[in-house]
């Protein structure tokens, strides 16, 4: 039978499995195996609100196995590190538990045909001391980590009114950027309700900006101008023209000459292609993504597949796809229509990606919310407050829909609905 290995299980990758298992897996036309670095999935866009504490990982994460257990195909855990395109087989790193003890040795795993939607990190554009000292928002580990130093650091100066205010230096004024200095705001909102003695004054987060304004990705003012209404509104300190050139234990050296005094600060300037896709022998641009044809094969090898954030996808106009969440989940999807051809006709004409945008939306936690819809139709359609927060949350209902079919994906719903009524705002733990 015919070896498909997916590797990535992320936005587009779930949304994939969900289509070449019921098309091929469950019909036994194909043996399906996913390939992920963590145990489990938790949608990418939802990785802020998963840093401040709103959004719990218990409800929302997907386990893998359990998933894959349940729709026709396999799931290894591990961290690609090479491909050999003559044996047609990837290597995984070997795994180990958080002691630095062996779990599994590295591993081989066979393919007929291999796609690779291992996402992005975030680009540190080689900025002295971003890696070391900035915090990131790519993986769950890492969200749940900032969760963690953002609770501390609360009860910390909640406790301690001499270690001064809380300064956190957010870079990068894009959606990830925006949504967690609003995210910040309702943490601290929601604390003082459950006991941390929080003076008005406390948080401080500044939001860093090279381009002239917030969410340079939006072109509407109507749209920016309201993120940068609201988050001004909440005491958010935006400094748009300007650009971090050195990152200490302390805050951060701008090319303009200032020193930004920090005690928490999240990198979300940016992304990048994984190293590890430099390393495989494939073709990749400055970026690191994967160069791929309009069909997503890989420029390099017909018999490997990229999508989403990893991938480079040229269009008609001469631009690339953008490392977006609408993107990745198109691509895995024509990629799957694509594998289903192959495998009916190996000589069979593959469907081509054409991006289609749909729009975007900011959501300022609890505050505001503000998008575009229908993007392709004329500039599409500016919608605010309610209405946007509305088809913001769609979207993620959208993708549960696709992981766990309509009647489990409605029942979570609604368990995630009660939990929102019943449970505590913000997880401290
Ligand atoms: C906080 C935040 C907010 C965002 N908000 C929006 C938004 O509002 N709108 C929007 O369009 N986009 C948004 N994005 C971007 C969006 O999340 C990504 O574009 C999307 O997730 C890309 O999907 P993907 O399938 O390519 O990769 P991902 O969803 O990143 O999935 C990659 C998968 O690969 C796995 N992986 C990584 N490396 C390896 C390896 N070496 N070996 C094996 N597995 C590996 C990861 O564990 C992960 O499961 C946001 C991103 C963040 C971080």
């Amino acid at each position: 039978m015919t070896n498909i290995v997916v590797i990535g299980g992320g936005a587009g990758g779930m949304e994939l499995l969900g289509k070449i298992s019921k098309k091929l897996g469950k019909r036994g036309k194909a043996n399906i195996t996913l390939v992920d670095i963590s145990s489990h999935h938790i949608w990418k866009p939802l990785l802020h609100e998963l840093a401040a504490g709103s959004l719990d990982e218990g409800l929302n994460a997907v386990d893998y196995r359990v998933q894959a257990a349940q729709n026709s195909y396999n799931f290894e855990q591990g961290a690609l590190t090479g491909v050999d395109r003559e044996n047609r087989n990837i290597t995984l790193a070997a795994m180990k538990d958080q002691h630095g003890n062996e779990i599994l040795p590295e591993r081989h795993v066979d393919y007929d045909y291999l796609v690779i939607g291992i996402g992005a990190i975030t680009n540190d554009f080689g900025i002295p001391g971003v890696r070391e000292h900035c915090d990131f928002l790519d993986l769950t580990e890492q969200a749940m980590n900032i969760r963690q130093k953002i609770l501390n650091r609360f009860l910390q100066h909640a406790k301690n009114p001499e270690q001064g205010h809380f300064d956190i230096t957010i870079v990068g004024a894009g959606a990830t950027g925006t949504e967690m200095a609003a995210e910040m705001h309702h943490v601290a909102d929601t604390l003082s309700g459950y006991g941390y003695e929080i003076a008005e004054d406390l948080l401080r987060v500044n939001l860093i900006e090279a381009a002239d304004r917030v969410m340079p990705g939006l072109k509407k003012e109507c749209l920016y101008g309201a993120v940068d209404k609201q988050l001004r509104a909440l005491g958010v300190n935006i400094m748009t023209n300007t650009s971090v050139t050195q990152v200490t234990p302390e805050g951060m050296y701008t090319k303009e000459g200032l020193f930004i005094k920090s005690d928490m600060m999240i990198w979300a300037a940016g992304v990048k292609g994984p190293d590890v896709l430099g390393t495989l022998g494939l073709e990749v641009n400055k970026m690191n993504q994967l160069m791929v044809y309009a069909n997503c094969q890989t420029t390099t090898d017909e018999r490997i597949f990229s999508f989403g954030d990893c991938a480079a996808c040229p269009q008609p106009d001469g631009s690339f796809t953008p490392a977006r969440g609408q993107t990745a989940r198109q691509m895995a999807l024509l990629v799957g229509d694509n594998l289903i051809r192959i495998l009916k006709d190996k000589d069979a004409e593959l469907k081509e990606y054409l991006y289609k945008d749909l729009g975007g939306f900011v959501n300022m936690s609890k505050f505001y919310t503000v998008g575009n819809m229908f993007s392709f139709i004329g500039g599409g359609i500016a919608i605010k407050g309610c209405p946007a927060r509305f088809v913001y949350a769609s979207l993620y209902r959208r993708h549960m829909l696709a992981l766990h079919g309509p009647i489990k994906g409605l029942l979570l719903m609604g368990l995630n609905g009660m939990q929102s009524w019943l449970r505590p705002q913000l997880k401290l733990w």
